[in-house]
């Protein structure tokens, strides 16, 4: 098995706290959350990064997006939620596998 631990999260290999699964996509609380809800969306397919998709992946990418309002409905961030994708190491990646962060919950966030 390769080394990502995403990869490894969709393949059962590590634990994680799943709220949605697929058979393209999991989605599961961030283990170090940043916001009372922080919830990751995640390709099972290894993908590196948004640099990394094509014009195949449209529909997945889609499919990721709209799962967002969705969770965040479903975990009770009715006033609103943010949405986060970082992108390589200068976009502040620090796992290398595709993934969204929606958050929110408790006080208005910060805009920074
Ligand atoms: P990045 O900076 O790559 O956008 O964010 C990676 C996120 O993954 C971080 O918020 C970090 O807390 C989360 N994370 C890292 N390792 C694990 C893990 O093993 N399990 C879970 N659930 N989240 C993780
Ligand atoms: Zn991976």
């Amino acid at each position: 098995m390769s080394d990502c631990i995403f990869c490894k999260i969709v393949a059962g290999a590590l634990p994680s706290k799943k709220v949605y699964e697929d058979d393209e996509i999991i989605a599961f609380h961030d283990i170090h959350p940043i916001a009372p809800v922080h919830i990751l969306i995640i390709p099972k397919a290894h993908i590196v990064s948004l640099s990394e998709c094509e014009n195949n992946h449209q529909a997945l990418l889609g499919r990721m997006l709209l799962l967002a309002p969705q969770l965040a409905r479903e975990h009770g961030l009715e006033t609103g939620f943010r949405t986060m994708i970082n992108t390589g190491r200068g976009g502040g990646q620090e796992v290398f596998h595709l993934h969204i962060h929606i958050f929110g919950g408790g006080d208005k966030l910060a805009r920074t």
